[in-house]
């Protein structure tokens, strides 16, 4: 492996996303290599901490990974620093700047610098003006921003907080987190459409029926309920990682398999998604809102919830790309919290043959052909299957759907790292393929404000879904409308 040089300065380092995801993947870089002598982490956050202390948080956060190497705990945690800071104060900011310099110095990162932003949003900005206002960028390494969602809250923030980063960072030295980017079969999408011609040939209007998307939780609030009962699950997953998982399934095949290449295609697509009217967005999209359960309350009887909230728990949406390759196809996606299972899949619903011989009324047969479903399983398991019509084994003539597999074993499970080590990894490469660019996210605002406003105002009917069901009965009417179902059902 290719050692990668740094000093990474993390935000928010004392914060649950940085223990339970952050440290642990960038010890999985330190034991394959790409991090090794030269790198150093100095974390921050409001609370006093030794950097002993730190050290000993950080060894914590990963003893829960196995395989590791004798010692490599220990030495991997001495690259680990900590520094109090209020990230409002600009004199702080000196400090920060002494300690970085200390650090590039002592494990020769050369000037190569990455920040991370793991806190609340509201303080994105103001760190990014200080960095800039005290000078802790290098001019002689790479100086890189890497930023945890949520990227604004409609187009106008995202923008205004877009603005801020800017006047420190250019576009290509930020990497907006999104880390669905970084799934084994999100990536495979790509891997699939563009190096098959089997597939790829029949990936447009004329062979495909509809295409679907579903990011299913089993869960509800729990602890995030503070935060979620503002965002609702629109701004939470349909904004970013739903938009994100269609541009790439809508996309043209880029020039060559680079970050920008990739980046043209995607914002093309999310160009020509039709961005609806309130009355288009009142009829295709869908809200929810769980009820109480057998082990839960009611989503407004959740600790931390608003009892009168209109926050939705649920969303189902029909999308519609205007272009040549994807005129007439819907998408049809849909996410929620307390569904009936936890799982990540799309399902590619192709064309019937024109004609069904095998349904000739004189053959007495009144069996129609299923649609091939072409499967991605993203999680929990990571796989693929294709549905296709046989004979069924026998005398007469039936036909029956069967599926031709391919699932990933544990061992090729394995190998795939998790997304934040391979963000992680890919920031500090500079590779910005798996992370959303600025027009991407405007792109994705301007299509969900409309149905926001839209939803501000219009008082919801809630709770409207049982958990463990797939969502309120509206979102199978959004599809039986257009005479289709969802391939996956209860
Ligand atoms: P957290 O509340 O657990 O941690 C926040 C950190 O910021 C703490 O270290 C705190 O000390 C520090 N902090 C707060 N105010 C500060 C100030 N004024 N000056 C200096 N430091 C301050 O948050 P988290 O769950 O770790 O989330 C961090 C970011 O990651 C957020 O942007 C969040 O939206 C995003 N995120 C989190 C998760 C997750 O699973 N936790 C998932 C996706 C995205």
């Amino acid at each position: 492996a290719k050692e990668n040089k740094a000093v990474i300065t993390l935000f928010g380092a004392t914060g649950d996303l940085a223990q339970r995801k952050l440290y642990p993947s960038l010890f999985n870089l330190y034991q394959k290599g790409y991090l090794a002598e030269h790198f150093a982490l100095l974390g921050t956050s409001r609370r006093p901490v030794s950097d002993e202390e730190f050290q000993a948080m950080v060894e914590k956060s990963i003893s829960g990974i196995d395989e590791v190497q004798a010692g490599n705990a220990q030495a991997f945690a001495k690259h680990f620093f900590y520094q109090s800071h209020d990230v409002t104060k600009p004199e702080h900011y000196e400090v920060l700047k002494e300690r970085l310099e200390k650090l590039d110095e002592q494990f020769e990162t050369e000037g190569n610098r990455l920040f991370y932003m793991s806190m609340a949003p509201q303080f994105f900005g103001t760190i990014a003006l200080n960095l800039k206002k005290q000078a802790l960028l290098t001019d002689d390494g790479f100086n890189r921003l890497v930023i945890e969602k949520p990227f604004g809250r409609d187009f106008a923030s995202a923008k205004a907080l877009n603005d801020e980063l800017s006047q420190t960072f250019k576009e290509d030295q930020i990497f907006r987190i999104d880390h669905y980017l970084g799934k084994e079969m999100i990536q495979n999408i790509e891997a699939l459409r563009f190096g098959n011609t089997i597939i790829e040939s029949l990936w447009n209007n004329r062979y495909i029926d509809n295409i679907q998307v579903t990011l299913s939780e089993k869960l509800g609030v729990e602890e995030r309920a503070g935060y979620y009962d503002h965002s609702g699950a629109l701004r939470d997953m349909v904004q970013n990682h739903i938009m994100q998982v269609v541009a790439q399934l809508a996309m043209e095949q880029p020039v060559a398999f680079t970050d920008s290449d990739v980046r043209v295609e995607k914002i093309k697509a999310l160009r020509s998604l039709r961005l609806y009217t309130p009355s288009e967005a009142a009829s295709n999209f869908v809200r929810g809102q769980y009820d109480a359960g057998a082990d839960n309350p009611d989503y407004r009887h959740e600790d931390g919830v608003d009892p009168q909230s209109n926050t939705e728990t649920f969303v189902a949406a029909k999308l519609m790309f205007d272009n040549y390759r994807w005129s007439g196809v819907p998408f049809y996606v849909r996410t929620g919290k307390k569904l009936a299972d936890k799982f990540t899949r799309i399902d590619v619903v192709f064309r019937k043959p024109l004609i069904d011989i095998f349904a000739n009324p004189r053959m007495a047969s009144e069996q129609s052909l299923k649609s091939n479903v072409l499967t991605i399983y993203v999680e929990p398991q990571s796989g693929f299957a294709l549905r296709v019509n046989a004979k069924t084994a026998g005398q007469g003539f039936q036909t029956e759907p069967v599926d031709l597999e391919y699932m990933q074993n544990d061992s090729s499970k394995k190998e795939a790292p998790e997304p934040y080590e391979r963000l992680f990894h890919d920031a500090l490469e500079g590779n910005h393929t798996n992370f959303a660019s600025w027009s991407e996210i405007a792109y994705a605002w301007k299509f969900v404000d409309v149905v926001r406003k839209l939803w501000d105002i219009e008082e919801p009917q809630f709770p409207n879904y049982t958990p463990g069901t797939m969502g309120p009965a509206a979102s199978d009417e959004l599809l039986a409308r257009d005479g289709r179902a969802w391939v996956y059902n209860l």
